[in-house]
């Protein structure tokens, strides 16, 4: 855990976030400022500052968060409708929180 990370802090279970999943390896819940009515965070327990960070070794945590999106859109009924899978890396690609996160983005169409 990386001090001052608030996702580390989420995804720990110490801001009494309320998870739509956990597992091992990662937690989902909704975003506090959601862009469309679907708007989920996909985030890693382990803290990884962002995209740039990743390495070849990382990549059964990636396959796990796009595999938990999938079924994420599943269960909240965008999968047929469509939705964004969104990584934002680093300052000028929008990032704010630097700890390695998914946005799942749809429900336009509900
Ligand atoms: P990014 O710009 O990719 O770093 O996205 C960070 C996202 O985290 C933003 O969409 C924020 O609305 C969201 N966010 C920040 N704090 C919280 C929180 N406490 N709970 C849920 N989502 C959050
Ligand atoms: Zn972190």
């Amino acid at each position: 855990m990386e001090k001052d990370c608030l996702f580390c802090k989420i995804s720990h279970g110490q801001m009494g976030t309320d998870f739509i999943y956990e597992n091992d390896n990662l937690v989902v819940f909704r975003d506090i400022n959601p862009h469309a009515p679907v708007h989920l965070l996909i985030v890693p327990k382990r803290h990884i500052r962002s995209v740039n960070d990743l390495s070849e070794a990382d990549s059964g945590i990636l396959a796990e968060m796009i595999l938990t999106a999938r079924q994420m859109a599943i269960r909240e009924k965008v999968d047929a409708s469509g939705y964004k899978l969104l990584f934002n890396v680093e300052k000028g690609g929008g990032q704010v929180i630097f700890h390695l996160h998914l946005h799942l983005i749809g429900g336009w169409d509900k």
